[in-house]
């Protein structure tokens, strides 16, 4: 079975971690090279190709991963991915070529949009992104995919925009109603940008790792391990943010006493970065201070694991180490002094030793 399947299979390295070979599809020999991340399991494992496999995968790559997770061995792995590559080979030679009235019409609709406002064309003709020029010259990529039955179809438009903007009530065929639709939408989210923009800028955010036009809330580090989750209104910015604190008790009390303090000093001329600053008598520590304070995970040294952050903290003032919830779980498990009531350990830090505490969500 398996000899049928990937003749040429081999080890490529001498940690048993990495093959080559080649699998056929349909009469062609695509050859690959799998390196797997340890010999229990294929999850994580790094599949590379030709550059037809590759091709052949693109847009794939969700399924593929699936089928990593998936596969228990390596020839079950194969046979599940020979049938997607058949499955994907028979797709494309069933889909029609486009015909002389679709490249006429592409054409003629970038020429009247302005060839300046194609940020770039897919080679297979189906998808391209413009971008949009706001009144503050941030740029909007907006993703056009057409079907190759267009213009007898109209377009799929996607841009990046806060939730409350309204999508196109009529669907189009033009590009340049799109624009001028868009034109209009982005408009409605300066101030909103301005204010984020001015957070993004001046402040160290912890999350999102690549704020997107769409996000409206931010995670802002401290110091001292401790940081400031903030929303904004996207409509309404310059009002009063939801907020949430976290990091170690003996740092944010003092913070949310002078919230309490100065809350009624909030100035709607100001920035929100500036009313934050104003009311939690602070200064937000800038980008370039990002290297003078730890906010990763004392047990695993990471900062996003599995894409979660360390939010549990050491109350020790002294202290205020951070952790991943499963990092400290762990860690706490391990040592036979940690004592557990219901759903809360009870243990020692692993930087200062006082006690910790952590409850299992
Ligand atoms: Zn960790
Ligand atoms: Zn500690």
């Amino acid at each position: 079975m398996e000899t049928h399947i990937f003749p040429l299979l081999a080890l490529a390295d001498a940690d048993g971690l990495s093959y080559r070979g080649f699998i056929t599809v349909k009469g062609q020999e695509l050859p690959f090279e799998i390196q797997l991340e340890n010999g229990k399991s294929l999850r994580n494992a790094k599949l590379n190709g030709s550059p037809e496999l590759k091709r052949l995968l693109f847009g794939h790559e969700k399924a593929l991963k699936q089928r990593l997770e998936q596969c228990p061995s390596l020839t079950e792995f194969f046979i599940d991915l020979k049938d997607l590559l058949e499955r994907i080979i028979t797709k494309e030679k069933r889909e029609p070529m486009p015909d002389e009235s679709y490249y006429s019409k592409l054409l003629s609709e970038l020429d009247a949009v302005g060839w300046d406002k194609l940020e770039s064309l897919d080679p297979s003709l189906k998808s391209l992104t413009l971008i949009l020029n706001d009144s503050s010259s941030r740029k909007h990529k907006i993703y056009i995919t057409l079907s190759f039955s267009y213009p007898q179809t109209p377009l799929t438009v996607h841009i990046d925009l806060p939730s409350s903007a309204s999508k196109m009530p009529n669907p189009t065929i033009n590009f340049n109603d799109v624009i001028s639709f868009y034109s209009k939408e982005v408009e409605k989210f300066q101030e909103v940008w301005s204010m984020l923009d001015d957070i993004d800028i001046n402040t160290w955010v912890l999350e999102p790792d690549k704020p997107k036009r769409s996000d409206m809330s931010r995670r802002i580090a401290l110091g001292n391990h401790c940081s400031l989750f903030i929303k904004l209104d996207e409509l309404n910015p310059k009002k009063i943010c939801d907020y949430t604190l976290f990091g170690a008790e003996s740092f944010i009390a003092p913070l949310r006493i002078n919230i309490a303090k100065n809350f009624t000093n909030w100035n709607p001329s100001l920035s929100i970065r500036q009313n934050l600053e104003k009311i939690l008598e602070i200064n937000f520590p800038s980008p370039e201070e990002s290297s003078d304070f730890n906010v990763a995970c004392g047990i695993c040294y990471a900062y996003r694991l599995d894409d979660v952050i360390p939010d549990q903290t050491c109350s020790n003032a002294k202290c205020g180490q951070p952790f991943h919830q499963v990092c400290l779980y762990e860690w706490l498990r391990a040592i036979p002094s940690t004592t557990q009531t219901f759903n809360r350990l009870r243990g020692d830090c692993p930087y200062c030793n006082d006690t910790i505490m952590l409850i299992i969500k």
